[in-house]
């Protein structure tokens, strides 16, 4: 850790607030990604040093301690201010390929943006984020990465006394639309400048000579974004807290508070305790990923070129493209789960099979991966996810059908190119809650272990963890997930 960067505490003072680090009692370290600390080349035979820095309770040569100031759209609604207020950015290391990557760590003490709140993280969103968003990592899909856990010795109170944890965090970038936000609220088109600026340094570099870079900045991270979504629907995924400041410009998953795979498949599925309207549920996930990037383009609006018609013009096209490329990237994403190419017969194809999963409540994850086998003509478990079979054996027909005639060269191997896209091992809620409980209750972290490995290997059938694929018993069932606050 002696060669963080400090490139983000470089900008200007309204980017933050330097913070005076605040010491646990007792660290411990949960766990440690050695895979991704030798990425950022950081030397893990210390593990006493490291738990010092991953505490906080000691701040790295070099470091930035610093909060990232930002604002943003919480359930629709503008707050002009919000920033980290459990978080520590304590700067940036190269890795392995030479990109840049945040550190930061999440449940180390009050900043200067706090508010009400203690600055702290229970153990268990700790190692929740942890869990899914290495398994998310896994299935390709963009996401921040947990670097350690570490439990502090101390307590936190919530709605009762909880055990206290931090977790040490990477990412391409922590900037959010929620920090253009911040600065177009306070009409500082200057910051917005600097800010358009340092994010295409340090994500879009190939854009920097172009005329109008903050038009082709939008459109970069609205990219992104589509691809993102594309990738959550794809695996049944839902974020549950999309606000703006929790939607980020790298195009990653972040702030895994009351996220949660879905067991069977309901388009509306809502888990988190504070979406009473279900704003977040599912299906509206590209709807609201589109609404935040309008927010993005309303900060952005300002400063790309030409008169105010033009510019609107701009932006108005853009949209319309997002909008447009974000359907098309699910539905390509969602037929790719069946081992069909997009088509209008593809398409119609995957509703039918969508509309009887839902009006049977198939599992979403074993009801595709189960196509594997029926390629190679075992129906069974297929089946087995459908209270209707008849109709289920229907579908299966069209669906072989249908294969047959988009058999091309390369979909020879259908059940391969299945299996590659239709993981058998999701963090289930039930499972992360029994991995959380375990640690916990008895500091043991055997189940926790065996989930990440099985959840690191998404797409291989491993032995000895069936349980692990399978759905809660209806005993098991979480139905509701809350924020890591
Ligand atoms: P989140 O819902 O986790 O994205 O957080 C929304 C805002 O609340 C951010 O500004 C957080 O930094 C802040 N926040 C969440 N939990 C805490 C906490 N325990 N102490 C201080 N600030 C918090
Ligand atoms: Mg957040």
């Amino acid at each position: 850790m002696q060669n963080l960067k400090k490139t983000y505490s470089d900008l200007p003072k309204d980017f933050h607030r330097s913070i005076d680090p605040m010491p646990v009692i007792k660290p411990k370290l949960i766990c440690l990604n050695h895979e991704l600390a030798n990425d950022l080349s950081i030397d893990t035979t210390d593990e006493i040093q490291l738990l010092q820095y991953f505490s906080g309770n000691e701040v790295p040569e070099k470091s930035s301690a610093i909060a990232m100031a930002y604002a943003g759209h919480q359930f629709g609604n503008f707050v002009p201010q919000l920033g980290d207020g459990r978080a520590m950015l304590i700067g940036e290391l190269y890795d392995n390929e030479g990109k840049l990557k945040d550190i930061q760590l999440k449940g180390s003490g009050v900043t200067a943006f706090s508010r009400q709140g203690d600055g702290r993280s229970a153990i268990g969103p700790v190692i929740r984020e942890y869990i899914i968003s290495e398994a998310m990592h896994a299935m390709n899909i963009p996401t921040t990465r947990a670097l350690a856990a570490v439990s502090t010795g101390e307590h936190v109170f919530r709605e009762t006394a909880l055990k206290g944890g931090i977790l040490t965090r990477v990412s391409n970038s922590l900037v959010r639309v929620g920090t253009f936000e911040f600065f177009r609220a306070r009409q500082d088109f200057q910051n917005l400048r600097v800010l358009s600026d340092f994010t295409i340094d340090r994500l879009y570099p190939e854009i920097s000579e172009e005329e109008d870079k903050y038009l082709s900045l939008f459109n970069r991270i609205a990219k992104k974004q589509s691809i993102l979504i594309s990738k959550w629907m794809g695996v049944g995924f839902i974020h549950g807290v999309m606000n703006t400041d929790n939607c980020s410009i790298s195009g990653e998953t972040i702030d895994y508070g009351p996220c949660a795979f879905m067991d069977e498949y309901d388009p509306n599925a809502v888990f988190s305790s504070i979406d009473r309207q279900g704003r977040y549920r599912f299906n509206n996930q590209p709807k609201i990923a589109l609404w935040n990037l309008s927010c993005l383009a309303g900060c952005l609006m300002p400063i790309i070129q030409g008169e105010q018609e033009e510019r609107e013009e701009k932006i108005q096209a853009s949209l319309e493209e997002t909008a447009k490329d974000i359907d098309l990237l699910i539905n390509e994403e969602m037929v790719r789960k069946i081992g069909l190419e997009h088509s209008d017969e593809s398409e119609t194809l995957l509703q039918d099979l969508l509309k009887n999963m839902h009006e049977d409540g198939s599992d979403f994850t074993l009801t595709f991966r189960s196509l594997i086998a029926a390629s190679e003509k075992k129906y069974e478990g297929f089946l087995s996810n459908f209270k209707q079979a008849g109709r289920a054996k229907e579908w299966l027909k069209d669906w072989e059908r249908i294969i047959n005639n988009q058999k091309t060269k390369d979909q020879n191997n259908l059940a391969e190119k299945l299996r590659l896209i239709n993981p058998i091992y999701i963090p289930r809620n039930h499972l992360i809650e029994k991995a959380i409980k375990d640690i916990e209750n008895n500091e043991d972290d055997t189940f926790f272990y065996q989930l990440l490995e099985a959840t690191s290997k998404p797409y291989l059938d491993q032995k000895n963890m069936d349980l692990l694929s399978l759905p809660p018993e209806e005993e098991e069932r979480v139905t509701q997930t809350f924020c890591g606050t």
